[in-house]
């Protein structure tokens, strides 16, 4: 269905963003593999991406957090492969801490990494798009787009602005074959939420178990993680001929959370 296309995807060497990558792949896109962790395992899910779907994926250590970097990304991109055809903004971190005590260099990291790189990568994507007629921006931002929860300033401040720049970029693409959409996951079991795990067993004194069911998922109603091959499905749906018109929204995906 993406044959032809190619996709960048932040953040993709774990979590909801390789499943991303992975269902792109099976798909038929290209894809520009990014993101941190070992080389020999990044370079084994690269050639295994590539080999089992027939085509082409290169990974760029670009770190989100730098302007500079995330222009060398999309401009290689664009040298190998001609375009990008489906920009994913999904790298992003999280630290848990009250307002009055938040390290501010976790802020600034934040904010960079969870925020400020999907303005940066959507800048430096758009104008080859728009030469093209077609286009797709997904950005994974999170239930916490939509509603606040405490100890998450920096998180929740980020994910709120990562709805409000899908909003604009969806207005300013509109008339151009380009679409724009956020999707707000609920609670999904990747790395970065183990680590929540494992921070907030601490904090409160008690079992990873009693956290899962009466921290983390007290507010997701089916009580269940949302899986990442849900969520990839969602994305290869929105790059679909069927995703046309979808365009400026917050998707949640989050068993319930934000009906209450
Ligand atoms: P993860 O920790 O499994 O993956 C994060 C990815 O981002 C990794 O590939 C990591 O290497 C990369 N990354 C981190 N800092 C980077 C940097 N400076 N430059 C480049 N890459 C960087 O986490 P995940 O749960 O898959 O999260 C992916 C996205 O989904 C994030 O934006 C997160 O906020 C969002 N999200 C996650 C959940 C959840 O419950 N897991 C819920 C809602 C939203």
């Amino acid at each position: 269905m993406l044959q032809g296309k190619t996709a960048i995807v932040t953040g993709s060497t774990s979590g909801i963003g390789l499943g991303i990558a992975d269902a792109f792949a099976r798909a038929g896109a290209n894809v520009v593999l990014n993101g941190f962790g070992d080389a020999m395992e990044i370079e084994r899910l690269r050639s295994d991406l590539a080999c089992k779907n027939g085509v082409k994926v290169v990974y760029s250590p670009a770190d989100m957090s730098k302007s500079k970097a995330i222009e060398n990304m999309v401009r290689q991109t664009a040298d190998t492969f001609g375009a990008v055809d489906i920009l994913v903004n999904n790298a992003g971190i999280q630290h848990v801490a009250p307002i009055d005590e938040f390290p501010e260099e976790k802020w600034d990291a934040i904010l960079a990494i969870n925020l400020s790189s999907a303005f940066h990568a959507t800048r430096l994507a758009l104008p080859g798009m728009k030469k093209k007629g077609w286009g797709r921006i997904i950005n994974v931002a999170s239930a916490h787009a939509l509603v606040g929860s405490p100890y998450k300033s920096a998180y929740v401040a980020a994910k709120h602005g990562v709805f409000g720049l899908t909003k604009v970029t969806a207005l300013e693409t509109a008339e151009e074959g380009i679409t724009c959409n956020a999707i707000c996951p609920g609670y999904v079991k990747t790395p970065l939420v183990e680590k929540q795990i494992d921070d907030q067993a601490k904090a409160h004194g008690i079992p990873r178990e009693k956290v899962i069911t009466d921290v983390l998922l007290t507010n997701q109603p089916n009580k269940k993680f949302v899986e990442v091959s849900e969520l990839a499905a969602l994305a290869v749906f929105l790059c679909s001929d069927a995703g046309a018109s979808l365009t400026g929204t917050a998707l949640p995906m989050d068993g319930g959370w934000t009906a209450h």
